[in-house]
């Protein structure tokens, strides 16, 4: 069930509101808008009274909200949430781009990288440490030694980090680590989702390959319960009949989830495609489709990449991409929006 409060309501009358819910074991979660405020009420709301709450003279609306998911409702925190890492913010109109080989293989390699994603715009770079590889005789990424070169990548561009977490047992090297990424394997490891929720740091959530969007807002929901905010959804391509490509890139999920959700969205059309030649036309759908950012591998030599070399761009061709893709970001934000309710 949502609250919605008058604009400037009489504080001892909202205390007493609160005290009164809490007293029947709801717990509230506060959305402090510049217009409005909204309260989230999460437990048992069938003991509620919906006309009993609606006459209160502090109250502008009540309403049941059918959803399962409730923190990461758009209902109960009506405005986009913005996450601010390092000098950037994900969200709320900005255009992120997260770059970087799919594995970190060599400290040489992450800092040519580095430097190369951020002079062309990238504001974040991305290399793996712990790779979740179909299978066990696949590189499983250098793990601790690469977390130090992608610390050195950083010291050296001050691009801020992001890397995957495959078990809870690795997050206390993750010390200089800026944004945790869950694959798409682990969407559903709520252990994990559990314990990255009792941290600080943000959570790059990519969708399970066969999970719909309610079961990917569920999963944001386990990490919101638990205390940590700033999640970021990223579509990496589902699982379809289609075997042409690596996955099947629904980039739908923007438009719609847009309207039931406020966290940032992501694309990655490198892991949704496949093939590296379908990267920058999916790239600029994402964007022209109102992503928040896009996740991109880029790798110095992708024949010999240690993983997913087939659809890594080279740093050349990325830079092209990137300048494409800030302008047309820059472009679409000037135009009227078609909104439909
Ligand atoms: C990756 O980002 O390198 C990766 C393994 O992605 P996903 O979990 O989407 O397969
Ligand atoms: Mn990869």
């Amino acid at each position: 069930m949502i609250v919605i409060l008058k604009k400037n309501p009489n504080p001892d009358q909202v205390q007493g509101l609160v005290s009164w819910l809490e007293g029947k074991g709801i717990t509230i979660h506060r959305s402090v808008g510049a217009n409005e405020t909204v309260f989230g009420l999460v437990g048992d709301t069938s003991v509620l009274d919906i006309g009993l709450i609606s006459a209160l003279d502090i109250v502008e609306d009540v309403k049941r909200v059918a959803e399962p998911y409730k923190e990461a409702n758009r209902k109960f925190h009506p405005e986009d949430t913005v996450i601010k890492v390092g000098n950037t913010q994900i969200g709320g109109g900005n255009l992120t781009v997260i770059a970087g080989p799919c594995s970190v293989e060599s400290e040489e390699q992450i800092i040519g990288i580095a430097k190369a994603v951020k002079a062309s715009g990238a504001t974040m770079l991305r290399g793996g440490a712990f790779k979740p590889r179909t299978s066990p005789y696949s590189f499983q990424g250098l793990g601790k030694q690469a977390l130090d070169y992608l610390s050195a990548a950083k010291r050296e561009t001050g691009l801020p980090i992001v890397t995957e977490l495959m078990d809870i047992s690795q997050l206390e090297l993750f010390d200089d680590v800026d944004v945790i990424q869950i694959g798409t394997r682990n969407m559903q490891n709520y252990d994990l989702l559990k314990a990255v929720g009792r941290q600080e740091k943000p959570v790059l959530l990519k969708r399970g390959m066969a999970s719909t969007y309610e079961e990917w807002l569920m999963s944001a929901e386990y990490i919101m319960s638990e205390g940590n905010p700033n999640v970021i959804l990223c579509e990496r391509g589902i699982r379809t009949f289609e075997p042409s490509t690596r996955n099947t890139l629904d980039l739908t999920c923007i438009p719609l989830l847009r309207k039931q959700t406020h966290l940032p969205i992501l694309i990655d059309p490198s892991h949704a495609t496949g093939k590296y030649a379908l990267v920058p036309a999916m790239s600029m759908a994402a964007v022209a489709a109102g992503c928040d950012g896009l996740l991109i591998e880029v790798h110095n030599d992708p024949q010999h990449a240690w993983s997913d070399g087939a659809q890594s761009l080279r740093p050349d061709k990325f830079d092209t991409l990137c300048r494409n893709l800030l302008s047309m970001h820059e472009y679409l934000g000037a135009m009227p929006r078609i909104d439909y309710e």
